[in-house]
């Protein structure tokens, strides 16, 4: 079997809420192959935030291993952290952060100006992505001028802009009615497959995450 593009060992994590200690991570440990995709279930407040921030590299605190394309990233400090997640990740979120007094493209260029891409090669390919996924006629459109399914769109592109080897999703399409939480996903899981990508997407829709390559949930704090 090729090298895992996430392998998690041993995780844990605890909060302190009102003098009282939440161990909220009592040990995960997840592999994910390259291009593989997997949906993380778990209830709400079962930990799949704080489980995907960790792998993010956003968040300190925890205990045990994140190797992230086969770089151990508690090895790293702060910069070479910054430089692993721009390298190897791509983030969507709920809501999706978009930059509102930007266009759609330029939502998609700036990450790859960022990771060092030239302006021409940039727009290329933030027009290519977005062309994809349906909004062609969008790319000068800004965030308020699109939907929420076209913003979420937009968002899923610019996940992909640097071409990650793994893209973090948490609960990607949560902000959008069913049919079009629907028609959003596939898009993502095929763009996600065409860049041929893996994904960690945390969900509570058991019907979504039956459209993925495997399933991992989180149970008071372990992977079931
Ligand atoms: P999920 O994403 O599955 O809904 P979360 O990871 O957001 O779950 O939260 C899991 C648990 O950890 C919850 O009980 C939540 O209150 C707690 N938690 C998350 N982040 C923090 C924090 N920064 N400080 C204190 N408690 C937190
Ligand atoms: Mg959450």
């Amino acid at each position: 079997m090729s090298e895992p593009v996430l392998d998690v060992r041993d995780l844990r994590r605890s909060f302190e809420q009102g003098g009282v200690r939440i161990d909220v991570l009592r040990g995960v440990s997840l592999a994910v192959a390259p291009g593989e995709i997997v949906a993380l279930l778990g209830p709400s407040g079962s930990g799949k935030s704080t489980l995907l921030q960790a792998v993010g590299l956003l968040e300190g605190g925890f205990e045990g291993v994140i190797r992230i394309a086969g770089t151990e990233a508690s090895r790293l400090d702060d910069g070479g952290r910054t430089r692993l997640r721009r390298d190897a990740l791509g983030f969507v979120y709920q809501f999706h952060h978009l930059l509102p007094d930007f266009s759609a493209v330029e939502n998609v260029v700036l990450p790859q100006l960022i990771h060092g891409a030239d302006r021409p090669a940039a727009n290329a390919r933030a027009a290519d992505l977005l062309t994809t996924l349906g909004l062609g006629n969008r790319l000068t459109h800004r965030p308020s001028q699109l939907s929420g399914g076209e913003q979420q769109r937009v968002a899923v592109a610019r996940a992909l802009a640097n071409r990650p080897a793994l893209v973090l999703a948490d609960e990607p399409t949560g902000n959008l009615d069913e049919a079009t939480a629907d028609v959003v996903l596939a898009e993502f899981l095929r763009l996600v497959r065409g860049q041929g990508a893996a994904a960690l997407v945390a969900t509570h829709n058991e019907r979504l995450a039956a459209k993925m390559d495997r399933l991992v949930r989180l149970h008071e704090g372990v992977l079931a």
